[in-house]
């Protein structure tokens, strides 16, 4: 079904990224090792998962799995939820856990994600309950050349002096045409923050974890915050959101979680665990299946002439793969691709829409087992120039492949058609 030429292209693929594939197996190895060494410490046993209701005073198996993401994580505490809706709650805890009326909060990585900028008031008070009415101050230094502007940093540290409570990076470059943050360049910012500030330097996580074998706090992060439909679910956990960092930063978002004063206490886990144990033991394995499809995806599309970031050769910190497709039937084709190809609602046809608060439609693939899960094959993209398609996840390299050779061979057709 796959035309000769695609076949040819999918075979020198497999072939140039020999060296790739490998090195993203030793990243998965590492982290599967750290992951199984501390599920061994905290002796997880089959009397875990059965889960609380009510309260859930000790629940052993809540307790040893907020240990368990802390240790992986690098950090002194962590607590992981199967009720935290979503990344967005989870940094909505995170940030009003640790900041006060008149600190100031400041980004240092452009615009944060979409959905945060109305929890944090970017664009002034808007009297739903965001950071900006509670008199928090937000203030922003952007990339320059797509490089962290340290002097930025430095001014608006002196600029705002102890009233910055919250250095706030974003790992991954989300939906945004910027480079997504490696371990290193986090440990850089984290090591020149803590010299010249007592701010907690928080980052927001999401996409990044397992993507290297170091996650943020082993090099200095104050807090990590992500979600469980993305990586460290493993496709597995169906709901949730972790926060993991120092043990005072933790215990103030734990504070926003239930009530001050109960923290961690408390929260029945009403039969959630077992997946999300099994998910975290998943994750590695998983997160470099997604990875190895981007990279897959990325060496066809380029040999197709689209414009692709990252480049197939390049390593990366997040699973998102960018495709500029500069004509909108591509994206449209390549997104019906995708859909065509999932396991789930392959027989559905996405078409543009326009969605509550994008100011051009939008076009999305998700035929996930778990709705909305983005650690499981996705893609979506904008409606306008330059038709950029942002697709991340795969549960196997397999069905990841397929769904690639699929969405391209629609657009070959299309294109000769
Ligand atoms: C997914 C994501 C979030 C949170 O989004 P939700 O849809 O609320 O889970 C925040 N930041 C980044 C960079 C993300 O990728």
């Amino acid at each position: 079904m796959f035309s000769q030429e695609l076949l040819q292209i999918a075979n020198d693929a497999e072939r140039d990224l020999k060296d790739v594939f490998e090195e993203l197996e030793k990243i998965s190895f590492e982290n599967t090792k750290r992951v199984l060494h501390y599920f061994k410490e905290h002796r997880v046993s089959d009397s875990m998962f059965g889960g609380t209701t009510g309260y859930g005073y000790d629940d052993v198996g809540r307790e040893a799995l907020d240990k368990i993401y802390a240790d992986t994580f690098g950090a002194e505490s962590a607590f992981v939820r199967h009720s935290i809706a979503n990344g967005t709650s989870a940094l909505t805890i995170g940030l009003f856990g640790l900041l006060r009326p008149n600190d100031v909060l400041l980004s240092v990585t452009n615009r944060p994600y979409d959905t945060l900028c109305e929890v944090i008031g970017i664009d002034g008070a808007n009297g739903d309950g965001s950071l900006a009415d509670f008199g928090v101050e937000y203030d922003q230094v952007d990339f320059i050349n797509d490089k962290i502007d340290f002097e930025g940093i430095e001014k608006k540290l002196k600029e705002h002096g102890d009233r910055v409570k919250v250095v706030f990076i974003q790992r991954s470059k989300g939906y945004l045409n910027r480079p997504t943050l490696t371990i290193d360049q986090i440990g850089e910012i984290c090591d020149f923050v803590h010299a010249r500030s007592k701010a907690y330097v928080v980052v927001d996580n999401c996409y990044g974890e397992f993507c290297e074998d170091r996650e943020p706090c082993h090099v200095g992060a104050d807090m990590i915050i992500g979600s469980l439909i993305k990586n460290p679910g493993g496709g597995i956990a169906q709901s949730g959101g972790y926060i993991a960092g120092t043990k005072r930063a933790v215990e103030l978002a734990s504070y926003r979680l239930t009530s001050a004063g109960t923290g961690t206490e408390v929260g029945a886990t009403l039969g959630q665990s077992r997946d999300m144990f099994k998910g975290f033991f998943l994750a590695p394995h998983i997160v470099m299946q997604a990875k190895k499809t981007a990279h897959f995806a990325a060496y066809v599309l380029e040999r197709l002439g689209f414009d692709v970031y990252p480049r197939y050769n390049e390593m990366r910190s997040d699973i998102i793969q960018t495709v500029k497709f500069g004509y909108p039937e591509g994206l449209i084709k390549f997104c019906q691709g995708i859909q065509s190809a999932s396991a789930v609602d392959s027989y559905v046809t996405p078409m543009p829409w326009a969605m509550p608060g994008y100011k051009d439609e939008v076009i999305m693939a998700a035929g996930t087992f778990t709705q909305g899960s983005s650690i499981e094959l996705s893609c979506d993209g904008p409606v306008r120039p330059p038709y950029t398609a942002f697709f991340q996840g795969s549960l196997t390299y397999e069905s990841g492949k397929l769904a690639i050779l699929t969405a391209t061979q629609k657009l070959l057709e299309d294109k000769n058609a």
